[in-house]
């Protein structure tokens, strides 16, 4: 009999170790709850929920190839390896059949379980699935790990022209077993359930993962180029919590952007070749994550700006969580974070900047809170993005270069349709006056609207003279402003 540990992969369709499991013999699927460690990781409550809503569909997915799936509890990852040992020797289990994860506890605690079923005879075949190129295998010259992402892209590219990953079939359904599929839990302890209105926006499935993927390459990525920095637009897949939870792989996105492109990689249109570098994005995040553990840690890619004199300042701290910074943009994008699960990628950028440079406080903070909120929360795409906003990262902003929040929403919110949408006590306010109502001085009175925390040029050269400070600078391009 095989096992099929699934994580962060719940789909059958183009599923590596799912495929691999069941060409090898019968096989049953598992899946561990582990909400002390989720809580460890500040797993958001709405993530949490969405794992739960797709084991439901995936239950039933994997019911139509008479495959059950199996619901064990392994509240810590060091639980895991005697839980496994148990289970496999109660069904008698031959092998197991995983597909790779890459953090630093998800490494430790597969080494532990391979080594566990080792001592038992048990072989675990572990598979590249959750990236298109495994981590270790596009490196410099000189055998390092790429620390700029253009230059990683490159080869990424040379290599997609020449040969592109397979899609992996889905398997024939297998003579039915006598094992029972588990029930799968509505809610999760200590993970509080999220509004309808949340869960509506992101419903379950397989199927929703390929209707959105399919309309995207249908009809949005064309513009993707042009329209994707615009957050009141549906310029964006709004794919990434399905990528994050595997109900969809990047094989399958990368195929269908091919697709829209007449299957040509190397003379690709602009709006499909830039959603595939956004793709690799998650790919080079993932990368530096296995190629230098210490942000798995939480600590800064550049050692040298471990030395910055962050700014204690709980209140301000907790104005922009609650999105009453007095800044709109900053707020409605907060409130879309809020009430969503999720932010647009221009708005992650600017909020980030404003904490980091304009209120000087530690990106971890940012950094934890996002986890805390989003429904697409992963540690190396949400730690990459911290870090480029911060100036701490690999390739990230030059630290001079920091984000005029009032500009930015000029240029990228000009109408202020997504700050009205957020933030109705402003929907009468002027196209010009929406981005900046301070600059009324009181004269219209919105009421409900807070003031700015903080002054922005002085802020801004508070930022400057931070960095400055710190004993040795390296400078690096990256996003363009
Ligand atoms: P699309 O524009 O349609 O892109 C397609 C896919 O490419 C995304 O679904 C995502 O999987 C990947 N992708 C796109 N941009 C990036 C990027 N810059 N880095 C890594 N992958 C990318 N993305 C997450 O998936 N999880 C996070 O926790 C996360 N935290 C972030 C925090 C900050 C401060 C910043 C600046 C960015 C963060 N991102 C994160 C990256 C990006 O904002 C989201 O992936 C994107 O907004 C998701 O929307 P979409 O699916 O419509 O993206």
């Amino acid at each position: 009999m095989q096992l099929i540990w699934l994580r962060s992969d719940l789909r059958v369709s183009d599923n590596t170790a799912l495929s691999a499991a069941a060409a090898a013999g019968p096989s049953v699927a598992l899946y561990l709850l582990s909400p002390d460690q989720w809580q460890q990781h500040d797993d958001a409550p709405c993530k949490v929920d969405f794992w739960l809503r797709n084991l439901h569909a995936l239950k039933q997915a994997l019911g139509e190839l008479n495959i059950p799936l199996l619901i064990r509890q392994a509240p810590r990852w060091e639980d895991v390896p005697g839980t496994l040992s148990d289970l496999c020797r109660q069904l008698n289990i031959d092998a197991v059949h995983l597909n790779e994860e890459y953090g630093i506890h998800e490494s430790r605690r597969d080494a532990a379980v391979i080594q566990a079923l080792g001592a038992q005879g048990i072989d675990v075949h572990c598979y590249l699935d959750q990236l298109l190129f495994k981590p270790g295998s596009v490196l410099t010259r000189t055998g390092t790990y790429f620390q700029v992402f253009s230059q990683f892209r490159k080869v990424c590219h040379e290599r997609l022209y020449h040969a592109l990953p397979h899609l992996v079939g889905t398997p024939a359904a297998q003579a039915p077993l006598n094992i029972a599929s588990d029930a799968i839990p509505a809610c999760i302890q200590g993970f509080a359930t999220p509004t309808q209105s949340l869960r509506a926006l992101w419903p379950a499935g397989e199927g929703e993962a390929r209707r959105r993927l399919d309309t995207f390459t249908d009809a949005q990525i064309d513009d993707y180029q042009s329209e994707r920095d615009f957050p009141a637009k549906p310029g964006t897949s709004q794919l990434s919590p399905y990528l994050a939870a595997g109900v969809i792989s990047p094989r399958q996105c990368l195929h269908a952007a091919l697709q829209s492109n007449q299957g040509e990689f190397a003379s690709g249109k602009a709006g499909s070749m830039t959603w595939i570098n956004e793709l690799l994005w998650r790919e080079f995040y993932k990368h530096i994550l296995v190629g230098y553990p210490r942000v798995s840690r939480h600590r800064a890619f550049r050692p040298e700006t471990e030395a910055l004199a962050w700014r204690h300042a709980p209140q301000d701290l907790a104005a922009w969580q609650e999105a009453r910074t007095g800044f709109p943009i900053i707020d409605a994008a907060m409130r879309q974070l809020l009430e969503t699960g999720w932010m647009h990628n221009r708005l992650r950028m600017i909020v980030a900047m404003f904490l980091t440079k304009n209120l000087l406080i530690d990106w971890r903070e940012g950094e934890r809170f996002f986890m805390r909120h989003l429904i697409d929360g992963d540690l190396a795409a949400n730690n990459g993005g911290w870090q480029w906003s911060s100036s701490t990262g690999t390739d990230s902003a030059p630290y001079f270069r920091i984000f005029n929040p009032l500009s930015q929403s000029e240029k990228f919110d000009a109408e202020g349709r997504f700050i009205k949408h957020w933030l109705p006590a402003l929907a009468e306010l002027s196209r010009k006056d929406v981005h900046n109502p301070a600059n009324l001085g009181g004269l219209f009175g919105v009421a409900d609207y807070p003031l700015p925390i903080v002054d922005l040029s002085a802020s801004r050269e508070r930022a400057l003279a931070a960095f400055k400070d710190l004993p040795s600078r390296q400078h690096a391009g990256g996003y363009s402003e």
